[in-house]
């Protein structure tokens, strides 16, 4: 890899800011100073520091976001705020996306990652990933549609669901349900409960395969996800 890419995606600035820290003589490779940036070098074998300090070289970057409500699952919008723009400079270098969308007004668990082919395998439909989701609904949530839920629901469009599994946390005027899908149509949890005639009024998601997410996190704080829960998701 070349040294001016290695060092921008992890966080010396721009391809010109990192040109003109090589020229600085700053940059070192096994202790020689680098001042080419079309220098290639291998950081699996190669020891390279920036100021004598040792520079940890990784490609991929994996943040768990608790995503509030007001901003859409794109990396970047016309006029709407993204999560991206949550993000500091030092995470966004590694361009980052997020996996899969939450709807502007759910709330709850976004991964983002700069990782291809684990966003595609747990975005995959033959892969059946289980994703949790805590709702409050504007009725009564009944027997009938944990039923109907299990047995596949149809949607609006004619599209019958898998099987979800849905649980009854409180039923009431408002209910509050958790919801586990396989599944990630536009829109699904909402529109599972229009097909059973009720109103999904709060979404929050919970978890994603084996990654929970870390109720430390208030609403618009992400961290990165730990090596153990990497491995969860993969
Ligand atoms: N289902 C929805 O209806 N919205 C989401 O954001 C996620 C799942």
């Amino acid at each position: 890899m070349r040294i001016d890419k290695l060092l921008a995606n992890i966080g010396y600035g721009s391809r010109k800011e990192v040109k003109s820290l090589l020229k600085s003589g700053a940059v070192k490779v096994d202790g020689v100073p680098v001042k080419d940036a079309k220098q290639h070098v291998n950081p699996d074998e190669q020891e390279v520091t920036v100021y004598n300090e040792e520079v940890v070289y990784r490609e991929f970057i994996y943040l768990m976001l608790h995503k509030p409500q007001g901003l859409i699952s794109a990396t970047e919008d016309v006029s709407q705020p993204t999560v991206v723009d949550l993000l500091e400079p030092e995470d966004a270098v590694f361009e980052p996306f997020p996996v899969g969308r939450l709807d502007k007004d759910t709330e709850g668990l976004l991964l983002l990652t700069n990782d291809g082919k684990l966003s595609h395998q747990l975005l995959s439909p033959k892969k059946h990933v289980p994703k949790t989701y805590l709702a409050h609904i504007n009725s009564e949530v009944t027997e009938e549609d944990v039923e109907a839920f299990k047995n596949g629901v149809t949607l609006d469009d004619g599209y019958v669901t898998k099987p979800g599994v849905l649980e009854i946390i409180e039923s009431g005027e408002t209910s509050v349900i958790h919801l586990t899908i396989t599944e990630g149509k536009f829109h699904q949890v909402k529109r599972m409960f229009e097909s059973v005639g009720k109103k999904v009024v709060y979404l929050k998601r919970l978890s994603m395969g084996e990654l929970k997410l870390d109720e430390e996190l208030d609403l618009g704080q992400y961290r990165e996800l730990t090596d153990e829960e990497v491995a969860l998701l993969k």
